[in-house]
């Protein structure tokens, strides 16, 4: 498959690239003008509307042609709350559009609306900051649907399904236990990692008195926060100041927020802003003209045309600065091309060089785009800076996401002693591994350059839940032994190099379950009810020793150095592995401050393992974990079947 299109040929570039920062609505008090990007357009005429939504054009304005592509309007006055959009005539054909760069919009996205942000930010926004500096590998990141986090009733929680939700500090189930922002900064999370909350357009927001879900993978207005989870959606400055709101109140809890970003499809690519007014520039297409799609969702973006690389690098900086976002993770990122996703490192380094970068390292399909040019996991070594998601270590921890009824080392599966260890290196390898394959008999070599660029997990928002794929995949079990395998795949991602995520609910064994399915359980419930996808805050007491161990391993993550090294040369450095048993992974951590004994035992017998010279005290068992020692051992020790410990030398 090749890509067709006369847009990436030099004669275009050069003509009509424009590198300005100022595309979109420049709003002042005095004056407003606008500019656009339309090579192609015989002529762009700017709309203007008293509402967001219904009722004709007071105003219209012919744009004047301008440099390199684009159009421009001035207004004299302010217009602050007027909504606009542009008209767009291409071959004789005339198409009305919303503003790519629209910094506010009404409800459902369909006219921008011109904004003065300095009306937007809550009191004391201006000067808030980021929390504190983050390395990578000292994060620890949590994913989380917006409303998930508020809709079931036991949250506590008022503004259910809203920003606003966020901005509760204290709030409790029935049984007094913390629910919501409480809960999670007793957990011990840095990051906030929100499923997308820019603009989609799967939720019909003048309908919001109906239940509707979406996770929301269908990017209509970038630079903009989702109406539904607005208090207001027809107001297009109450979403950018409710967003506003949740950030404040998370960083104010030390807690950094992460957008979950994909620019690598659109919800309808006809209907999206860039193809009424440059036709085809924003998509990849093939011999036949037909939008290729690499994200399996209908289409894909083009990263490497040069207009739409600035258009993400401009919107990332923009989330950067305007609303204070601490990180962004990438939908499909090897849908984007590696030079993109470095200009993008690049131009949030001038920003703050600690804003986190990490993504899915694959695509869903295929791509014109040559696989060597592509953002894919085995070329992150090639993009500083930028992490991507382990499916090495999820699979080996679990049994394949794609294989419902596949075992992985919690669960007995024998042969995947090496891939844990592999993990373990942040995917930055170590010399005593060699010749790795994965269960599908793929060679696996190191991918990252540093541990840094490795984000560890078990379980995200896609396929079963953690506790749903153990129950599925390990029928013959109990429901304690598959607690004993969930705290053991808990305490593998956490005690690994790289960055730790989990999956929001986990630490609450979160379920999906739904007796339409094959398994008994929803796996990808992507526009499922509230009623699967919400967390389940009355479960906290049942589930209070599995949030303990969660909290635990944060903790002693959090206070040991050894568990967080920086670099790849440190790592070859400070792992000694043990020679390979079957079920068996022990390994020491040795540095200047710390000496620490990690075993993971995934048979399902109890095991004997002979410590290194000297006394030990064990923080992490298959019962607890923590920052508090549970006690003393030397020589040799018992390691409980199905479970992991850690122990540290006692100085
Ligand atoms: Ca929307």
């Amino acid at each position: 498959m090749r890509e067709n299109t006369i847009y990436l040929e030099k004669e275009f570039e050069e003509k009509y690239t424009y590198t300005g920062k100022d595309l979109g609505c420049n709003y002042s008090k005095e004056r407003v003008y606008f500019r656009v990007y339309a090579p192609t357009a015989e002529s762009v005429i700017l709309n203007l509307y008293k509402d967001g939504l219904e009722g004709e054009a007071f105003e219209q304005k012919e744009m004047k042609k301008d440099q390199q592509g684009t159009y421009v309007a001035e207004l004299t006055g302010d217009f602050h709350g007027v909504y606009y959009t542009y008209t767009a005539e291409i071959s004789g054909k005339k198409q009305e559009s919303v503003d790519p760069y629209a910094r506010a919009v009404g409800a459902n996205g369909k006219r921008g609306m011109i904004v003065d942000l300095s009306l937007t930010n809550p009191e004391g926004f201006t000067t808030e900051k980021r929390p504190q500096k983050v390395h990578p590998v000292d994060a620890v990141l949590y994913e989380l649907h917006v409303r998930d986090f508020s809709m079931d009733d036991s949250s506590g929680m008022d503004y259910q399904g809203k920003f606003l939700a966020f901005t509760q500090e204290k709030t409790i189930n029935e049984d007094g236990l913390y629910t919501g922002v409480a809960h999670l900064k007793e957990l011990g999370v840095t990051h906030v990692h929100i499923l997308p909350a820019f603009d989609y357009g799967s939720v019909d927001e003048t309908k919001l008195h109906i239940p509707q879900y979406n996770w929301g993978y269908d990017p209509m207005n970038y630079n903009v926060p989702e109406g539904s989870y607005s208090t207001d959606p027809f107001h297009g400055e109450v979403r950018i100041r409710e967003f506003k709101k949740m950030v404040q109140a998370l960083h104010k809890q030390g807690i950094c927020v992460v957008m979950d970003v994909v620019y690598n499809h659109v919800f309808d690519a006809e209907l999206f802003c860039y193809q009424k007014l440059v036709p085809d520039y924003f998509f990849r297409k093939d011999e036949n003209d037909q939008f290729t799609d690499a994200s399996a969702c209908g289409n894909e973006t083009a990263s490497n045309h040069l207009m739409v690389r600035k258009y993400m690098v401009d919107s990332l900086c923009y989330w950067a600065e305007e609303y204070h976002i601490d990180g962004f993770r990438f939908d499909l990122m090897a849908v984007h091309d590696i030079t993109t996703m470095n200009e993008i490192r690049k131009a949030l380094n001038e920003i703050d060089e600690d804003i986190l970068l990490y993504g899915e390292g694959w695509t869903a399909d295929d791509s014109p785009l040559p696989k060597e040019e592509r953002a894919l996991k085995k070329y992150t070594y090639r993009m500083p800076g930028i992490a991507s998601f382990s499916d090495d270590l999820r699979d080996a921890i679990k049994g394949s996401v794609f294989e419902e009824e596949e075992k992985g080392f919690v669960s007995g599966e024998p042969g995947l002693e090496d891939m844990i260890k592999f993990g373990v290196t942040g995917a930055v390898g170590h010399s005593s591994l060699f010749q790795l394959k994965n269960s599908k008999e793929e060679t696996v070599v190191p991918w990252a350059k540093e541990p840094s660029q490795c984000v560890n997990y078990t379980s995200c928002h896609d396929n079963y839940t953690l506790w749903d794929k153990l129950v599925i995949s390990n029928p013959e079990c109990d429901k304690e032994e598959i607690k004993e395998m969930n705290k053991l795949a808990a305490a593998i991602v956490f005690t690994s190099q790289g960055i730790p995520f989990l999956h929001a609910g986990e630490e609450l064994l979160r379920s999906k379950p739904d007796k339409t399915m094959e398994y008994g359980y929803r796996d990808n419930s992507y526009n499922s009810s509230d009623e699967i996808n919400s967390i389940k805050w009355s479960t906290k007491k049942e589930n209070l020793d599995m949030f303990r161990y969660y909290q635990g391993l944060i903790a002693f993550r959090k206070s040991n150095s050894a568990l967080r090294l920086r670099s790849k040369e440190q790592i070859e450095e400070a792992i000694i592995f043990r020679d390979k048993e079957p079920g068996l992974v022990a390994y020491e951590i040795k540095t200047k401050e710390e000496e620490l004994f990690v075993i993971y035992n995934g048979s399902n017998r109890e095991r004997q393992i002979t410590l290194p010279a000297g006394e030990f005290e064990v923080y992490i068992n298959k019962d607890k974990a923590g920052t508090t020692a549970l006690s003393k051992e030397s020589g040799q020790v018992t390691v409980a079947k199905v479970s992991a410990m850690v122990l540290k030398k006692c100085v």
